[in-house]
């Protein structure tokens, strides 16, 4: 329940991002709390997410149109590392993101082993 408060800011943000990627469906699952928001493009990414065929921003997922075997999954640890580290977490996967990279960071790499989703990128 606090993480769940702590988190509502990114929450918020993961809302605001749905509406602008042309939300289309929505779901709600018990198991991680979240919303499951399906998308039609995520025109407003840019950099290295340019690709992004997902994302989890708070307790929101949202789900662009190329998806691939396991993608949901991969989202649903995200949720948990936002549950894990209230508040925090942006800050602790943005550390990690320069730290070690796009694949290599221990969240990627924790959603990537747990879900055996599919990694596009270079490293
Ligand atoms: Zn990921």
């Amino acid at each position: 329940m606090i993480a769940l408060v702590f988190n509502l800011p990114f929450t918020l943000i993961g809302i605001i991002s749905a509406i602008f990627s042309l939300p289309y469906q929505i779901r709600i699952v018990k198991n991680p709390l979240s919303l499951v928001i399906k998308v039609r493009k995520f025109w407003w990414v840019f950099g290295y997410m340019k690709n992004a065929r997902a994302m989890t921003i708070g307790y929101i997922v949202l789900l662009g149109p190329r998806l691939l075997r396991n993608d949901l999954e991969h989202e649903f640890i995200h949720v948990k590392q936002f549950q894990k580290y209230p508040l925090i977490f942006p800050l602790l996967y943005f550390y990690e993101l320069l730290k070690n990279g796009p694949r290599k960071n221990r969240f990627e790499d924790e959603a990537y082993t747990l879900s055996r989703s599919i990694y596009e990128g270079s490293k």
